[in-house]
């Protein structure tokens, strides 16, 4: 193959002596690899959870973008994330026994985003015009393509022309953005199947250079990393063929490309999951009990091998600034936010005081932010230094069960009497999940029917980071309990374990790459007797709360098990290895 046709994109290790090494300042042992600024590191996502940045995701999916972007700017590496900006975003309120949905429009112009020329891509027949615009940090950037008409995160259904317009769109438009600013990826890792047009465009770009069909195809498997976060292939959407002649077929230039892609349809129908498989050589799941079950199928029928690579978060975003400068001066991180070799035995600094001390910054943090949030009823919260709070936040989901503890109400009030506590939830209801709302309001129902527990429980609308951030460093007592197997990873456990909150969970998603004795761990055959195990454990947390030695002890079994799986910096340095290895 000569240059004239290894088209834009090229094989990056087939060229390592002329190759540019990037040398990171900090320590080129730990993070250097064969990444330029020009040559980065991309990562291409649908969603992005990044609201300094002025974009607004859905849940665990876009806080892994944002984390993963931020890491990679911390330990300077040369990385690219490749994103809509959706030119609209949901906000939630309650309001007289409901969830109302607000639509509001968000201006790039005010979160540092600068033009940067205009691509198209072609849709049913029309060239269909999208914006690039960028913010450039010191190692790291965020592209993304965008127009008024883009729609917002989600909208429509998954099979739906609308999202395969936003997904062909990031595909076909962000590639030529790249070209447009001179980048040439490295890797590309898709988060999700919906960003596998990205690859596509490169195998058709190979392709159509001039390269040979099969040769291509290896090229671009070979830099290709597909994440999943998806238990079940079955649960994904459909595109039809017509869907693709409308949306996907105008935009490829290769003949064989197109034919490669006509052949994969089956029925005339056709799942991302499928192709994506077919064009990333690696794979990854997202913690290592999620790798071992995910179950997907290649077009041959063989079950897909996922490597794991455990979610991790950017504790300094994530993490209480006191907290994150303890754990360097006791050198339980290093200047990575790695944990240190010795890490596990210099926890034991780490006493009662210090944590308590640590908590009454946080709950200044979570009343702030509580301030501008009134519970159900309108009330205005503003809670003591040392009362206990039990919170239970995250997306309104079914698989979370944010009923379980209202299982028993007159157990869950008699705990948080004995323990003079409150219990807060927060939780997106995804928009139209009309189940999940009435699940909402029932258990609201049930509250605010005892006037004790109306007293004691609260409901804050409009889940998003920042509420995330305060009550993670603002409560006491974490509670994840989704139905086992059925969670992919969860970070938000991980930002509590992170600011020193116990933690009670059922032993799933990232939770099971610990033991179950890091945590306060809920197991049982069945709902009811994971209530009464949940129950259980809410009490051991609020006596731990009381007795400073059991407090120091559990928290400190929590940080052994679990620092070197929340590390958002292990996380970069494990994706690294597998796709870089040195
Ligand atoms: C951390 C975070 C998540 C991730 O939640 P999980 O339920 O643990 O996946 C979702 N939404 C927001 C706003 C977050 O901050």
């Amino acid at each position: 193959m000569n240059d004239e046709n290894d088209g834009y994109f090229y094989h990056p290790l087939d060229n390592i002596e002329d190759a540019e090494v990037f040398e990171t300042a900090i320590d080129r042992r730990v993070f250097n690899r064969k990444l330029s600024p020009d040559r980065p590191y991309t990562y291409w996502t649908l969603e992005l959870y990044d609201q300094e940045n002025g974009i607004r995701g859905g849940g665990g999916l876009g806080v892994l973008a944002a984390d993963t972007r931020r890491v990679a700017e911390q330990v300077k590496v040369p990385f690219v994330l490749i994103t809509p900006f959706y030119p609209s975003q949901t906000h939630q309120r309650w309001q007289d026994g409901e969830i109302i949905d607000d639509h509001i429009s968000v201006d790039y112009h005010n979160y540092g985003f600068e033009k940067v020329g205009d691509v198209s891509v072609k849709c049913c027949g029309n060239d269909c015009k999208l914006e690039v615009i960028e913010k450039s940090f010191e190692n790291t950037r965020i592209v993304a393509i965008t127009e008024p008409n883009f729609g917002e995160l989600y909208s429509g259904l998954s099979g739906s022309d609308h999202r395969l317009y936003q997904e062909v769109s990031l595909g076909f438009g962000g590639y030529q953005a790249l070209k447009l600013l001179g980048l040439k990826p490295a890797i590309m890792q898709l988060n999700e199947v919906a960003t596998f047009f990205a690859a596509l465009v490169r195998l058709d770009e190979l392709t159509s250079n001039g390269m040979d069909f099969y040769e291509a195809v290896v090229y671009t498997r070979k830099h290709t990393l597909y994440t999943n976060h998806t238990l079940v292939q079955a649960a994904e959407a459909e595109f039809s063929l017509q869907q693709f002649e409308n949306f996907v077929f105008p935009n490829l230039k290769s003949r064989a490309v197109k034919k490669w892609l006509a052949d994969k349809f089956a029925d005339n129908k056709i799942k991302l999951s499928s192709v994506t498989i077919e064009i990333a050589e690696l794979r990854s799941g997202v913690s290592k009990l999620h790798a071992r079950v995910a179950n997907y199928h290649d077009i041959a029928g063989e079950r897909v091998k996922f490597k794991a690579i455990t979610n991790g978060i950017d504790l300094r975003k994530w993490i209480l600034p006191e907290i994150i400068k303890f754990y360097h001066e006791e050198e339980i991180l290093d200047e990575f936010d790695l944990p240190t070799a010795n890490f596990a035995g210099n926890l034991k600094a780490l006493s009662s005081d210090l944590i308590l001390g640590f908590k009454e910054i946080g709950r200044r943090i979570l009343n702030e932010e509580l301030s501008k949030r009134p519970d159900q009823n309108g009330k205005i919260l503003k809670f003591e230094e040392r009362e206990l709070i039990f919170d239970f936040k995250r997306r309104f989901v079914d698989y979370k069960r944010p009923q379980l503890p209202f299982k028993d109400p007159m157990r869950l009030k008699e705990i948080l009497m004995k323990y003079n506590a409150h219990y807060i939830i927060a939780g997106r209801v995804h928009t139209g999940d009309s189940r999940m709302a009435k699940i909402l309001t029932e258990i609201l129902e049930v509250v605010n029917a005892d006037d004790f527990l109306r007293e004691h429980v609260h409901y804050i609308a409009d889940y998003d980071e920042k509420l995330a951030y305060a009550l993670s460093v603002g409560s006491n007592v974490a509670i994840n309990v989704p139905i086992v197997g059925l969670e992919a990873c969860g970070t938000s456990w991980e930002k509590d374990v992170g600011n020193l909150n116990l933690l009670i969970s059922t032993h799933d998603g990232g939770v099971a790459d610990g033991s179950t004795s890091d945590y306060l761990s809920v197991r049982g055959m069945g709902e009811d007797e994971e209530a009464l195990e949940l129950y259980r454990r809410m009490e051991e947390a609020g006596e731990a709360w009381r007795n400073g030695e059991k407090l120091s002890s559990l928290i400190q079994k929590q940080l052994s098990g679990f620092l070197p799986v929340i590390s958002g910096a292990r996380m970069l340095k494990d994706y690294l290895d597998y796709l870089l290895p040195e």
